[in-house]
């Protein structure tokens, strides 16, 4: 584990059993840190972070450059980091941090690419409403006390992120143009890279790809012992919740601990 010099922690992997590159960059901001009146920005941020960057504009610029290295790429969005990762042929490593580190620096946030990735989350909430495990969640989260971000809904929906702020006149690329600015930098940022290069030049590799993302300027996010979830009527309580037909019968005990986080090595 190492430390770039503007801030972002990079864990290399030497792996020379393979000609392919894989990576993940963790941003250590998610869903907790949503601004109240937008629940689900920082997943539809997500959703849109690689699909547009003032250095490689076009929408589909990381999709097909990565796959037309063998490569792919995903994300995710928890709540208290978002991930990317990608995998890619080797030969096409330093193109695909490049067009990464651009889009984590300056991306667009199109209003094309808002109206059509609302719509992406909107599915995604849409499909968690049948899903057993993401409803049982979403019911524990709401027990939380309201103060606390996990009572916080994180996914969005259409109503949440495109009717409701339509409704009150927010504007929607500045809104994350502002949460960009608020916690995407590199003190933030840990990147894990495995490939055939050796660790020093890994880490050349990321330093030039990743020193321009910006440091120094960033907001502390909300987590999740502060303030702590299951406190005086948030805990004891006993819920019964009506399960769809094919659901599988389930009963739930749930234990607040204390966060583990300070034990951390890293
Ligand atoms: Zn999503």
């Amino acid at each position: 584990m190492t430390t770039l010099s503007n801030g972002i922690r990079l864990m290399s992997v030497y792996d020379n059993r393979t000609m392919d590159a894989a990576f993940a960059i963790a941003v250590n901001v998610g869903y907790f840190s949503d601004p109240p009146e937008l629940p689900g920005l920082a997943h539809l941020m997500e959703h849109m972070m690689f699909l547009g960057s003032k250095e490689f504009p076009a929408e589909n610029e990381v999709d097909e450059f990565l796959s037309s290295h063998r490569g792919s790429a995903n994300a995710r969005t928890e709540a208290e980091a978002t991930v990317y990762f990608a995998k890619v042929g080797l030969e096409g490593l330093n193109g695909s941090l490049a067009r990464f580190s651009a889009a984590l620096s300056e991306p667009l946030f199109n209003t094309t690419v808002y109206e059509r990735e609302v719509h992406a989350v909107d599915e995604e909430h849409r499909e968690n409403l049948v899903n057993q495990d993401r409803v049982v969640s979403e019911l524990v989260n709401q027990l939380a006390d309201e103060r606390s971000p996990l009572h916080h809904f994180g996914t969005g929906n259409l109503t949440l992120l495109y009717d409701v702020p339509k409704a009150k006149g927010i504007d929607m690329a500045a809104a994350l143009r502002d949460f960009h600015r608020r916690f995407y930098c590199a003190e933030r940022m840990t990147v894990v890279l495995r490939c055939g290069l050796s660790l020093d030049e890994q880490h050349l590799l990321i330093e030039s790809r990743f020193h321009d993302i910006r440091s120094g300027t960033c907001e502390q996010p909300r987590n999740f012992q502060n303030p702590s979830p299951f406190v005086g009527a948030s805990v004891g309580n006993y819920v019964r919740m009506e399960a769809r037909s094919t659901w599988r019968p389930e009963m739930i005990l749930t234990w607040a601990v204390p966060s583990l986080k300070e034990h951390e090595s890293w």
